[in-house]
């Protein structure tokens, strides 16, 4: 009973840098994005208190790139542990000649931030479109497309689909795709708690976060509520342009 009323303003506490990452969506900047990694840490950490039955401020548990640090206040220790999952996969992005790394990305993001440099250009009429957004987050490294989306006036046709007539704006779909990804990691940094009986004192894995994930996934990734959790705070004002155009 003692750790609920911490796990709540935790969360409330997680759920301010969530909408912060909102915030950098619509104002179409990334400054937003290490205050609600904090945040993020700050409420992570008061569940995990929490549960460890320790003062709500005792300890701060933080993820900083592949490592997950405790700074204990009271004794004024640090303790760091590597994130196996995060480096693994960014190893995989770095030998991979489909991706390349984005340093300025990954240091404005706290996350290892890799290009997807594969062509998915459609060619529709004279106009080239690059349509899609492609994105994948393991731990706290992910890779996107990098690309900016030409949007056209949209308008729905007789059989349901939908058309295009003239250029209408340029979508940053860059800055939307990472910062989904960004949710991402901050989901997956929200879950370490979770793991607490799992990793009694350490930290190796984060199977809490992949189990609700994929378990998420049975009604389709559309209705998994870590994606919808994601598309909400990283839409940028621009989506809702889309939907009032015609
Ligand atoms: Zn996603």
């Amino acid at each position: 009973m003692q750790g609920v009323w911490k796990g709540a303003v935790g969360g409330a506490v997680i759920y301010s840098g969530k909408e912060l990452i909102k915030v950098s969506s619509v104002k179409n900047t990334y400054a937003y994005v290490w205050p609600a990694r904090l945040l993020n840490s700050i409420g992570s950490s008061m569940i995990y208190n929490g549960l460890n039955n320790d003062k709500i401020f005792s300890n701060l548990y933080f993820q900083f790139y592949c490592t997950y640090i405790r700074y204990n206040f009271k004794n004024n220790d640090l303790t760091l542990k590597i994130d196996p999952i995060t480096i693994g996969y960014a190893a995989y992005l770095m030998i991979d000649r489909n991706y390349i790394f984005n340093l300025k990305n990954t240091l404005q993001l706290g996350s290892f931030m890799f290009e997807n440099i594969t062509d998915t250009s459609v060619v529709d009429g004279k106009k080239v479109l690059h349509v899609g957004t492609t994105g994948l987050t393991l731990g706290n490294s992910f890779f996107a497309k990098k690309y900016r989306l030409m949007i056209y006036n949209m308008y729905k046709q007789p059989d349901g689909t939908y058309a295009f007539t003239g250029e209408k704006y340029i979508k940053n779909m860059s800055l939307e795709t990472n910062l989904h990804e960004i949710v991402h990691t901050l989901q997956y940094e929200q879950c370490i708690p979770m793991n607490y009986f799992l990793n009694k004192g350490i930290f190796l894995w984060n199977p809490a976060f992949y189990t609700l994930y994929f378990s998420g996934n049975i009604r389709g990734y559309d209705n998994n509520p870590f994606e919808k959790t994601a598309n909400f705070y990283s839409k940028s004002y621009y989506d809702n342009l889309r939907y009032i155009s015609r």
